[in-house]
């Protein structure tokens, strides 16, 4: 083993709260569930989803201040809403404070919340399972959601980001640029995707 998980569980307890550590756990089991259904890294899949939230409970004035300490660039749009701040902290936490060196795993925590377009295996691992994992009970369509993770991730990125944009178009200020970006990007693959299955002609977005 690479990573002592038992170790990062028992520090991330005294850092977070009672619910964000259940939350924590049951993202930690969904990765790794993800994780042997893909053929992706097991002990980077649970470290991912054990880490994903370690910064979530810092107070956001904190975690401005963290960023301009530590030379972490913060958007306008973040500076307006610090919540967001917890990925990209997290990221930087995860490397410093938990000896994380694998990139993956540490870009997964980073675009945990937003998505972004073209993510890695570990990275639609890690952003389905905080969606899907057993405590989750908001969202709509989760049964649809949850099977379909484990059929095909593109099409459940697809899916999660439609109903994140929807929800959050309801309050259009409060919508990060980058969740649009990955959303265009997933909703074409699944545009893409439709059209070979009825044997028109291959990709909107043709090679040149
Ligand atoms: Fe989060
Ligand atoms: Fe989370």
């Amino acid at each position: 083993m690479k990573y002592d998980l038992r170790k990062m569980e028992k520090k991330l307890a005294k850092y977070l709260d009672e619910d964000r550590y259940v939350h924590t756990l049951g993202v930690m089991y969904t990765c790794t569930a993800l994780a042997m259904a893909y053929g992706c890294d097991l002990e980077a899949a649970q470290a991912a989803g054990l880490l994903h939230d370690c910064a979530k409970c810092i107070p956001n004035k904190k975690k401005l201040k963290m960023c301009a300490q530590h030379k972490i660039p913060v958007t306008e749009f973040e500076e307006q809403h610090p919540f967001l701040l917890h990925a990209k902290l997290g990221a930087y936490i995860a490397r410093h404070k938990y000896d994380i060196t694998d990139e993956e795993i540490l870009s997964a925590i980073a675009c945990h919340t937003t998505g972004k377009p073209h993510m890695t295996l570990l990275e639609k691992i890690v952003y389905i399972a905080d969606y899907i994992e057993p405590g989750r009970d908001k969202a709509p369509d989760l049964p649809f959601v949850r099977k379909l993770a484990f059929s095909d991730l593109d099409e459940c990125m697809y899916e999660i980001l439609k109903d994140t944009l929807a929800y959050l178009e309801e309050n259009p200020k409060e919508l990060d640029h980058t969740t649009t970006e990955a959303y265009i990007y997933y909703k074409d693959l699944h545009l893409r995707r439709g059209q070979n299955a009825q044997g028109l002609p291959g990709s909107i977005h043709q090679p040149e």
